[in-house]
């Protein structure tokens, strides 16, 4: 019922749960997760009307109007200290608006009862790692698939006492991700290189000399030749 992207999330959630699915579209993910009883209570998080209106109609006709409460509002100011939310999924969006929506709901404490965040950004996870990595959280773990064609990454962080030193390539590949070197990842990196390597094609037809962003591209493209082997 749940593309493999959503079912890969679903994964990550605990026993028992209490869920803020953010940016929740149709409320696919806490209404399978709450008819599979993995869940014992959801806010399904929208700050579009209209993608409000379609989750309010999914938890109806699941008949979970008692579990799944649809809220619209930005971020995470739909969640409310009463909530005792547990786990927080931000899913389908870029890295950099997931890192916004961490951010401004950090500030207004709003996961401070969540032990888990479990995040799929569709890119910049990057910059996801490092915001995570730098507001008291350690990357449990990841994974990256592959559906229709398109590549997905999916990161499982938790509140840490102590902060973990991570390297560049740990924060641009993904630590986990880059012990496995699977399949989708090797896929996902060839067409990022394969993207720099054009990049650098059109600078060097452009310029005779060798400037300072065509030997970024040349370093990023040796980083991921390196990861690769
Ligand atoms: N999470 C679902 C999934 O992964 O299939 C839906 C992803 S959909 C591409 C992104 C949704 O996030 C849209 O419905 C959009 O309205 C919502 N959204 C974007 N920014 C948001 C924000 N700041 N707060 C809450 N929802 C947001």
């Amino acid at each position: 019922q749940l593309s493999q992207r959503l079912e890969t999330v679903a994964g990550f959630i605990p026993e028992g749960s209490r869920l803020a699915d953010i940016g929740s579209d149709h409320a696919y993910l806490p209404c399978v997760l709450a008819n599979r009883k993995v869940i014992t209570f959801a806010i399904a998080g929208e700050v579009v009307k209209g993608p409000f209106e379609s989750a309010k109609e999914q938890i109806i006709a699941s008949e979970l109007e008692g579990t799944v409460q649809a809220r619209l509002g930005d971020g995470l100011a739909v969640i409310a200290p009463a909530d005792n939310i547990t786990v927080v999924t931000i899913c389908g969006m870029g890295g950099d608006l997931i890192s916004k929506i961490l951010d401004s709901g950090n500030k207004e404490q709003k996961l401070n009862t969540a032990k888990r965040l479990v995040l799929q950004p569709n890119n910049g996870e990057r910059k996801l790692r490092i915001w995570l990595l730098s507001h008291g959280y350690t990357i449990i773990d990841e994974t990256i698939l592959e559906e229709n064609e398109k590549i997905y990454e999916v990161i499982v962080a938790e509140k840490a006492d102590e902060t973990e030193a991570y390297s560049e390539l740990e924060y641009t590949f993904g630590r986990y991700l880059l012990k496995e070197k699977n399949d989708a990842f090797r896929k996902k990196w060839l067409s990022e290189k394969d993207k720099y390597q054009y990049i650098l094609n059109s600078l060097q037809k452009a310029n005779k000399d060798l400037h300072e962003k065509e030997k970024q591209i040349m370093n990023k493209i040796k980083e991921i030749s390196e990861v690769l082997g």
